[in-house]
């Protein structure tokens, strides 16, 4: 077989590092009960109202989605008081992010974004043979200051993860605020808000009053977090209109499957499940800052449903340790932090098992290396 030319670009791409699924651990070790503490996902499982509509409808997927979403697009839209001309589905946030980058981006235009954040942003750039540009955290937040002072006449979009993905950070409303009037206007900013519901901070932006600004903002969210829906893969995007048909302009007509519209529809009805899912989230906070203060570690304060934290060994080593104990989190070298690990908080008893085995872990590398 003779070797295809590629694009220049997928030599810089580097695959995206997935948190393991549950089922291939438990194949590879041959472990059962393992638990994953590694995608953000809800603990809880889906809504069951959307579980329950999901089900009703699954006899008609002979037919295609509404590729416009109509239903759910004006039941977001009544949710959020906005117009349904401000809204885009995804397959998953994920794709919005690649879209603004097809429809933004040109060879050699740059974006900017932090680190550590969410790896999707720097796909979308180089996807188009655009250039990311790494502005570093300072003390795990996002320095401001240095992203808008590195705008140039090429940069075109600039990502605010918000909280950030994986420091759990946030930008307040006055920062987000200033920055945006710093920025020349011709330039888009995305909000990515995929853990908003999450956030406790008073301080965290109203961004959807930056919208009705008519600012030059794309905010992003999703089902896949709280609302537990992550393997149907369905996000949103809330914009201008302007911005909302230049992301239609490079979608694909049917991108949001017709089980996921479903699921979301009944998901955003369902209340309940997501105040037991704030709650359940804002007590695993506590015992996470608590078990973190007692073993002595530095961890980042959170506002999400994760955490970073400083484990002073090799992170690597540490997850593969904590594999072999069935439970699966975050190593932090994948952004750039090899000392460190993200953990997605659990239902009790997981987070429990997870302090459990990080000690027998920790003890276990620090014999190693005496
Ligand atoms: C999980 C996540 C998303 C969205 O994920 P989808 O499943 O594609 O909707 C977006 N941004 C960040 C920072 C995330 O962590």
């Amino acid at each position: 077989m003779k070797k295809l030319p590629r694009r220049s670009c997928l030599q810089k791409i580097t695959p995206y590092e997935p948190g393991k699924p549950v089922e291939e651990l438990e194949r590879e070790l041959g472990l059962k009960n393992v638990i994953k503490m590694a995608s953000n996902e809800n603990p809880l499982g889906p809504s069951p109202m959307a579980l329950e509509a999901v089900q009703r409808f699954l006899s008609g997927i002979n037919f295609y989605p509404d590729g416009n979403a109509y239903l759910l697009k004006k039941d977001l839209a009544a949710y959020l008081g906005l117009q349904e001309e401000n809204i885009i589905f995804g397959n998953g946030a994920d794709e919005l992010i690649t879209l603004v980058g097809a429809a933004y981006l040109n060879p050699g235009d740059e974006i900017i974004m932090a680190h550590p954040s969410f790896s999707c942003y720097e796909f979308s750039a180089l996807l188009m043979d655009a250039v990311p540009r790494h502005i570093p955290t300072k003390n795990f937040s996002f320095d401001l200051e240095a992203m808008a002072a590195a705008v140039t006449d090429r940069t075109k979009v600039i990502f605010i993860c918000n909280p950030n993905n994986p420091t759990g950070t946030i930008v307040t409303h006055s920062q987000l605020e200033s920055f945006l009037n710093s920025l020349p206007p011709e330039i888009l900013v995305v909000i990515d808000e995929a853990y908003n519901e999450y956030v406790t901070d008073p301080d965290y932006p109203s961004s959807l009053a930056l919208l009705d600004e008519g600012r030059n903002v794309l905010i992003l969210r999703t089902f896949s977090k709280i609302y537990g829906l992550a393997g149907l893969r369905i996000g949103y995007g809330l914009a201008p209109r302007e911005i909302i048909e230049d992301l239609n302009t490079v979608r694909e007509p049917f991108n949001v499957n017709a089980v996921a519209q479903v699921a979301a529809r009944a998901a955003l009805k369902d209340k309940q499940h997501l105040l037991a899912g704030r709650e359940l989230n804002r007590r695993a906070k506590e015992y996470f800052y608590r078990e973190f203060e007692r073993l002595d570690l530095n961890y980042v304060p959170t506002q999400s449903n994760f955490i970073f934290v400083d484990v002073k060994v090799n992170s690597r080593e540490l997850y593969q340790s904590l594999l072999r104990k069935g439970i699966i989190v975050r190593p932090g070298d994948i952004f750039g932090y090899p000392q460190f690990l993200r953990i997605s908080f659990g239902t009790e008893e997981q987070n429990r098992r997870f302090f459990q085995a990080l000690e027998e872990s920790l003890k276990e590398l620090s014999s190693k290396k005496k």
